[in-house]
């Protein structure tokens, strides 16, 4: 493997799992321990990589097995690929109705669009608990609170895990730092009010789906809400000119990385403001037409 992550304690039960920044499939991940489990909040793209994380996750907790949970933040493959490690060591797993649906439907690997071939097993796996609501865990003496998000978000059925004594909050793919954000499987409206929900949970620290561990004084919710709501604006005619707002988007938001999504997130949400259905392939023929050919995936 070429990229190391580094590991953050966050509290006295809380820890971050931070993968690189930039780059498709590289997600981050997080642990919660108490005195009698330890839940795993989200898995990562390839065996590979989850091993190494489950490795960590066991050295530092002390537990395995049955005291292993996994909260699935979403049905992505970064997030949820490795969760059939867990189960298959005799653990659980969790995550929400429509994300346990598209899991048991995966992997989804998008073989038209990456170019990879080192996912290793990434058999979907048996999702033991759905949740519909707010559910408190008790993992002995820390609790987790699962929260779903009732609307189309990042994916319809994403789901954030709050840890309070901690002030953590690990929001799965609501929040990118440094990368593009992907809203081919959400929507931009109904992601900024998921953006305006998160901040009333009351958190020092935000462990974002994609790129580094934050602290209380981020920007990070208020530059990403910027960005949807500039998708929501330019979109908003009936026929805008998607290579000038792409082009436009590239030099705006140039420091983050993956600019190819531009042009999905404009069609996506152009299509959603006019009641139209995003053609699948017409985004994905989008997103790789400046690379010429399927994206190589490097993890
Ligand atoms: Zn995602």
């Amino acid at each position: 493997m070429s990229h190391s992550p580094l590991v953050h304690a966050l509290g006295s039960a809380t820890h971050a799992y931070e993968q690189p920044t930039g780059g498709w499939f590289l997600n981050n991940a997080g642990w919660v321990t108490g005195s009698e489990s330890t839940l795993v909040v989200d898995t990562l793209a390839t065996e590979a990589r989850t091993a190494a994380l489950l490795a960590a996750v066991r050295a530092e907790s002390g537990h395995d097995g049955a005291q292993l949970m996994a909260a699935i933040t979403h049905w992505h493959g970064d997030h949820a690929h490795g969760a059939n490690q867990i189960h298959d060591a005799g653990g659980t797993t969790v995550t929400t109705g429509h994300s346990a649906a598209m899991i048991a439907a995966g992997p989804h690997l998008f073989e038209q669009v990456f170019a990879f071939d080192g996912w290793g097993d990434v058999t979907p796996p048996k999702i033991d608990f759905v949740v519909s609501e707010p559910t408190t865990y008790d993992l002995g003496g820390v609790t987790v609170d699962l929260l779903p998000v009732p609307w189309v978000a990042h994916t319809e059925g994403d789901l954030v895990v709050h840890v309070p004594s901690d002030g953590v909050l690990f929001t799965g793919d609501l929040v990118f730092v440094g990368v593009v954000p992907l809203v081919m499987a959400g929507t931009a409206a109904g992601w900024i009010q998921a953006l305006d929900w998160l901040p009333t949970l009351e958190h020092r620290h935000l462990v974002p789906g994609h790129g580094p561990m934050q602290g209380a004084d981020s920007t990070a919710i208020a530059d990403l809400r910027e960005y949807l709501s500039w998708l929501l604006d330019v979109t908003a005619v009936d026929s805008p000119d998607f290579a000038a707002l792409d082009a436009q988007a590239r030099e705006r938001w140039a420091a983050w990385s993956e600019h190819e999504r531009h042009a999905v997130n404009l069609i996506k949400t152009h299509a959603d403001q006019h009641g139209r259905v995003a053609d699948v392939p017409t985004m994905a023929m989008a997103m790789l037409k400046p690379f010429g050919g399927p994206i190589k995936l490097d993890i």
